[in-house]
């Protein structure tokens, strides 16, 4: 039996070793962390084409409950004009939709869907190099222990050591000009309906939120920031510095924003985004990338957790079809690359308009109710409508995936 060593217990790590495990590969993941990273604030949306590739291992389940179902986004100007409104992606055939929960949940949820099904997960196990042996790979650990196995998938995220080792001279991540803060708010007006995003192009800054099925508001905030924050800068920020700060960005705005900011209980702590709009290698000998290790994309496109997902399933198809790990590698890039260089660039489009200027504001503001219009709607159905089918056969082209 193949056996493969997996690196990262995010979102890709647990979703592909379950999806190697249907097609006999053995696969043990390995992770840095001691367990999933709480993050305060940080909440996602697993689109419809993330949880229907999870259907295609059947493991959509792992999700269910976990949530609430998030059918639409409503986009507005600072003054509270609405721009347009648009779904997140036409249901699929039962009705699903795409679902918004706390990060730290989904990767709770996939790593116990894996341990269930009888997957090895060990933690604390920081991968610092890895090297061809004969028909094999060896990974060696920070903490001196190696191991080896007939492939090694790298899922270790956007500063993915794996990617290093493949490629030395790999181009880093770049910074993404918006800066990303969220957090809970208890119940209250905000005059939106539950489950539907409102998305808010303010004046100084860009703001999200959705209430929640019990009435909380779950909500994000993009101050814009062109330089990129020296180390340690924004965790060096308070609660009481963050609130003030975005206070005076959403001033201007006649949004529910200040009210929710304002009554938010707890730590507020604020991040930078990075991505990699083209990482030149993603696999060599029997090693290769997948998920945020070798396409991370700003949040803004909403995609990061389910092309992870979709990314895991793929190359398990492929290895399945392929054994030979050099032509099964090629194919998964075929299939792959295109989809996700799209999804990088269109989440970088947004964030940039996130930045806008005041002339970029006014040129935005005109033409999004365009872009949002139904012609625009069906421009983003190669996005949501991405269905992965189990079954069919990838050939050397890397193929066997069709829209819904
Ligand atoms: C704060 C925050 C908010 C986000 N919001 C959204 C959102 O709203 N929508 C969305 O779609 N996406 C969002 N994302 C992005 C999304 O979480 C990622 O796209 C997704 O998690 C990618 O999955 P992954 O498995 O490839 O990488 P990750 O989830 O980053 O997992 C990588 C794992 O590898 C481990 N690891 C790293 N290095 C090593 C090593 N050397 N050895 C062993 N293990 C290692 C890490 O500890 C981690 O557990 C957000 C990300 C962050 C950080």
């Amino acid at each position: 039996m193949t056996a493969a060593l997996v690196i990262g217990a995010g979102i890709a790590g647990p979703v592909a070793a379950m999806a190697l495990q249907r097609v006999g590969v053995e696969a043990t993941v390995l992770e840095a962390g001691p367990g999933p990273a709480d993050d305060i604030g940080a909440f996602l949306t697993l689109q419809i084409n993330g949880i229907d590739a999870l259907r295609a291992i059947e493991a959509d389940g792992a999700v269910t409950g976990l949530g609430f179902p998030t059918p639409s986004m409503r986009f507005r100007s600072g003054s509270g004009k609405v721009l347009g409104e648009i779904s997140t992606g036409e249901p699929l055939a039962d009705g699903t939709v795409g679902i918004t929960m706390r990060r730290a949940d989904l990767y709770r949820a996939l790593c116990d869907e894996a341990l269930r099904r009888g997957i090895r997960i060990e933690r604390g196990r920081r991968l610092v190099d890895a090297r061809p042996v004969p028909g094999g790979v060896l990974a060696e650990f920070a903490d001196g222990s190696t191991a080896t196995a007939d492939l090694l998938i790298g899922a270790d995220g956007i500063r993915s050591r794996v990617r290093q080792i493949i490629d030395p001279a790999a181009a880093p991540a770049r910074y993404v000009p918006v800066l990303n803060i969220g957090g809970y708010a208890p119940p209250q007006d905000t005059g939106a309906r539950p489950g539907e995003y409102e998305m808010v192009f303010g004046r100084r800054a860009f703001f999200g939120f959705l209430v929640a099925p019990e009435g909380a508001v779950w909500w994000f905030a993009n101050p814009p920031r062109r330089d990129e924050p020296a180390r340690g800068e924004l965790a060096a920020m308070s609660t009481a510095e963050w609130r003030s700060w975005l206070l005076e960005l959403f001033a201007p705005d006649r949004t529910p924003a200040s009210e929710i900011i304002r009554s938010t209980p707890g730590e507020l702590v604020g991040w930078t985004t990075y991505d990699l709009p083209s990482v030149r290698t993603w696999h060599r000998d029997r090693m290769i990338v997948i998920g945020d290790a070798a396409h991370a994309t700003s949040p803004a496109s909403g995609q990061g957790a389910s092309m992870a997902v979709e990314d895991a399933v793929e190359l398990a198809r492929c290895l399945r079809d392929l054994p030979e790990p050099a032509a099964a590698f090629t194919a998964y890039d075929r299939l792959r690359r295109a989809r996700v260089e799209k999804v990088v660039a269109a989440g970088a489009r947004t964030s940039n308009s996130k930045a806008a200027g005041p002339v970029g504001r006014v040129l935005r503001d005109a033409f999004l109710p365009l872009v949002l219009s139904r012609a625009g709607r069906q421009a983003q159905s190669w996005l949501h409508e991405y269905h992965i089918d189990w079954d069919a056969p990838v050939g050397a082209g890397g193929n066997g995936m069709r829209a819904r």
